[in-house]
């Protein structure tokens, strides 16, 4: 469903399962840049996900205005949406940053160094994901922030891809790849969630009325 080889595995005959569970590596000669991954490669884990997506299921999130105002906590639908859907709905590159778990190019994206106050939300779903309030400069040339605007909002899954073992994060309600999560970030956390530009959508403060401060 996020991956047009799924095309396959969703006919009756499925004889090319296997087959689709490879590895791309579609190379770059900068990848070994501290663990951070600028290879641009696909998961064969969307594959599990995506068959395990047919049966929407409801989720719990938190609701934030434009504003930033946390509303209130719901529980909500899954969006589930089909690969060609997405397609449709996305730029190639946003598809494949955040149905396939590609990663944008370092110091390329939107974000990385924005400083305005407002809140960030899932490129997919609208969901708001992140907050201007916990960004900071982490010199990776990706958008950086300590925590997710509410814990329900993101979820993580461990990522094996590239030699390697890290946490993913994915949207809660529309399961796209936003970025992936580490252990060197500042306090309060600690933690230092490495995100794509492409996969968010900023909503600045100002224009929704806010005070920007
Ligand atoms: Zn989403």
């Amino acid at each position: 469903m996020f991956d047009s080889d799924l095309d396959r595995l969703t006919s009756p005959n499925l004889e090319g399962a296997t087959d689709v569970r490879r590895r791309v590596f579609l190379g770059s000669a900068v990848a070994a840049l501290g663990g951070l991954a600028l290879w641009q490669w696909k998961k064969p884990a969307v594959l599990e996900a995506a068959s395990a997506a047919s049966e929407p299921k409801d989720v719990t999130i938190v609701l934030f205005s434009d504003s930033g105002q946390r509303l209130k906590q719901v529980r909500i639908a899954q969006v589930i949406k089909t690969a060609a859907e997405w397609r449709k709905q996305l730029p190639s590159g946003v598809f494949d940053i955040t149905r396939n778990a590609d990663t944008e190019i370092a110091f390329s994206g939107k974000y990385w160094n924005l400083h305005d106050k407002g809140l960030y939300r899932c490129i997919c779903c609208d969901n708001a994901v992140f907050s201007s309030d916990t960004k900071f400069d982490s010199g990776t040339g990706w958008p950086s922030f300590y925590q997710p605007i509410a814990a329900q909002n993101v979820r993580t899954e461990t990522d094996r891809s590239l030699l390697m073992t890290r946490n993913e994060v994915l949207c809660t309600r529309c399961d796209a790849h936003l970025g992936h999560v580490f252990d060197d970030g500042p306090a309060p956390t600690g933690l230092r969630y490495c995100m794509n530009s492409a996969a968010l959508n900023f909503v600045a403060a100002e224009k929704s009325g806010a005070k920007s401060g």
